[in-house]
């Protein structure tokens, strides 16, 4: 499915202004809302935002960042950074701080100390007792594959545990003996006892612990049985305060059992409510984790931070402001069911957001040489050239021209198709800011390659502009070759050809597009060396570009000048 053409995922989404009587809310907001105003929780708003450890966030997570801190701040609450870490085997430290940054990045500030569903870890093996202790669950000695066979299926019953019927006692004893390391790995789980015929598969007696001898990253071998998700999850939003746990769909057949946890408890204080809403997806992309490690791990990419990633240092490295992607998560606003976004409407608010901040430079990413022949021998003249067509107040630079010139390869035509305005034998253009120049003739190598282009300049069009009125059709871009950097730029294009990669079950890599990245030699104006790391300029008529994090003579094409979301828009009246 994709989504309505105005961007939203569908009529239940909601502009997320709060504040006035006629702001209309999307309906997590609008639970919210009539929450506070009924005095549920005692009119208390608390929302968490709780990533696994394993990888780095992407920008669905964004979506749930700027819904769960967007709540929390329009309805005067507070919003957790929770880690959800039970899983060792896969988690590390080293994810908790990049996730940390990214958020900071993002601008998002979790209240009070960030959590770990792991300091929890005692209270929620204390709860597992208490429900043995009601008799609401026992310890199965079966293996994770016969538990697994016996759930049964949608229509197909399950199939009870010869163990479900312990006494309270031995399961006491036997969970212990879990903890205190009595059974081997996999050797016995704790399993919730609810009903083996449910409808709802999730409350066919669920495993909550199993024994894993894999040390934490934060509570090292103190444990060796972990609770699973849905022991940790909603106890750690109760243990925390949560008002409004807020998560993506596929969280809904969790939610009975989510409940029924909680119910079973002896809680400190209200009970939460899970809501969900549609993750967000977009077209030639993949989020989630999973693949998105196979990626990293398989050399596809570079790294998680790797600019074609979808990832939040992904995004970042490629030059997408943080504001930008804000933007957008909250025009996509917040649906009750799954869609897909078209990619051009995220690159369409990066592109307005660096419009409006991005300085102009000129570069060349295809170089050719161009030798202006009646030029005076050994001269240089500064011209001003404005650094912001909209913005005065970003003042002009001056930018060195001489009698040899960078333009690109595809600015010059030996023989021009037809409607083609720039330079060709015998045209007059517009060199930038610069003077016209008319080519007389073009150097060819013995491939017929063109290396060198040949013209002369008019002296009087100095600035751009002729005396006599008269006018050319093409203005282009140019480096003077003695005074040009070299930088290399990378031009992107999409990572998964499919617009919807791993649709019907295919494996999404096979998508994967080999000529995601081009990287070009290019040759810059000396201005441009003052571009700092991760800031965004624009290359004229070539596209938004941001120098590297890590190496500032490296540019990433953000994204390019046109506004494809415009005529995607256009095509599809
Ligand atoms: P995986 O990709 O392996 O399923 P995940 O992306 O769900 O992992 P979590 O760390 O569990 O990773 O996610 C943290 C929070 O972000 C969860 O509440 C999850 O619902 C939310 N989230 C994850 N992906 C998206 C998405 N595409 N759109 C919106 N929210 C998302
Ligand atoms: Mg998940």
């Amino acid at each position: 499915m994709t989504a309505a053409r105005d961007g939203r995922d569908s009529p239940t989404s909601g502009a997320t202004r709060t504040g006035g009587p006629s702001a209309s809310l999307d309906f997590v907001r609008e639970k919210v809302r009539a929450d506070t105003a009924s005095g549920r929780f005692g009119g208390r708003v608390q929302t968490r935002f709780p990533p696994e450890p394993n990888g780095f966030l992407h920008i669905g997570h964004a979506k749930s960042i700027f819904l769960n801190f967007g709540i929390a701040d329009e309805f005067g609450g507070q919003c957790y950074l929770r880690f959800d870490d039970t899983n060792p085997e896969t988690e590390e430290t080293s994810y908790v701080d990049a996730i940390r940054a990214d958020l900071d990045w993002l601008g998002v500030d979790p209240a009070g100390e960030v959590r770990f569903a792991s300091d929890y870890f005692d209270q929620l093996y204390a709860w597992a007792e208490s429900l043995i202790e009601k008799g609401l669950a026992y310890v199965d000695d079966q293996s994770a594959e016969t538990i697994s066979l016996q759930r049964g299926g949608f229509g197909q019953p399950g199939v009870e545990s010869p163990f479900r019927d312990r006494s309270i006692a031995e399961n006491m004893e036997l969970f212990r003996g879990m903890r205190d390391g009595a059974y081997a790995d996999g050797g016995k789980v704790l399993r919730a006892k609810i009903d083996m015929q449910a409808d709802n598969m999730w409350l066919r007696d669920p495993v909550l612990y199993r024994i894993r001898r894999v040390a934490h990253h934060r509570t090292g071998d103190r444990w060796i049985i972990y609770p699973t998700y849905d022991w940790a999850h909603g106890q750690s939003d109760a243990i925390e305060g949560t008002t409004h746990s807020v998560c993506t769909l596929e969280f809904a057949d969790h939610r009975p059992l989510y409940d029924w946890c909680l119910e079973n408890l002896d809680l400190p204080g209200d009970q939460p409510e899970q809501t969900e809403f549609a993750r967000l997806n977009l077209t030639h992309t993949v989020l989630s984790k999973r693949v998105l490690r196979t990626l990293v791990h398989d050399g596809f990419v570079d790294g998680w931070d790797d600019a074609r990633m979808p990832t939040i240092r992904g995004l970042r490295r490629r030059g997408f402001p943080a504001a930008a992607i804000k933007a957008f998560v909250e025009r996509v606003g917040v649906a009750k069911s799954n869609s897909t976004v078209e990619i051009e409407l995220l690159e369409s608010f990066v592109r307005d957001e660096l419009n409006r901040s991005a300085l102009r430079r000129m570069a060349v990413v295809k170089p050719l040489k161009v030798v202006i022949t009646n030029w005076p021998p050994g001269h240089v003249e500064w011209v001003d050239v404005v650094n912001h067509p909209d913005d005065p107040g970003a003042g002009t630079r001056r930018v060195p021209f001489s009698g040899e010139l960078w333009i690109e390869q595809d600015d010059f035509r030996m023989e021009p198709p037809p409607k083609y305005y720039r330079l060709t034998p015998g045209r007059e253009v517009r060199l930038r800011a610069a003077f016209f120049i008319t080519c007389t003739d073009a150097v060819v190598d013995g491939d017929g390659t063109v290396v060198q282009v040949n013209a002369t300049y008019d002296p009087d069009t100095r600035g751009g502009t002729a005396p006599d009125g008269r006018k050319v059709k093409s203005t282009m871009h140019w480096v003077s070759v003695e005074h040009a950097w070299d930088a290399t730029v990378h031009l992107y294009d999409r990572l998964f050809v499919a617009s919807h990669p791993g649709a019907d079950g295919t494996d999404p890599l096979v998508s994967v597009n080999p000529d995601a990245r081009e990287t070009c030699a290019a040759k810059v104006e000396p201005s441009v060396g003052d571009v700092e790391p991760g800031h965004v300029v624009q290359f004229e008529r070539l596209g938004y570009f941001a120098a590297d994090l890590d190496d500032a003579r490296v540019f990433h094409r953000t994204v390019g000048l046109r506004d494809e979301w415009a005529n995607l828009q256009k095509r599809s009246r």
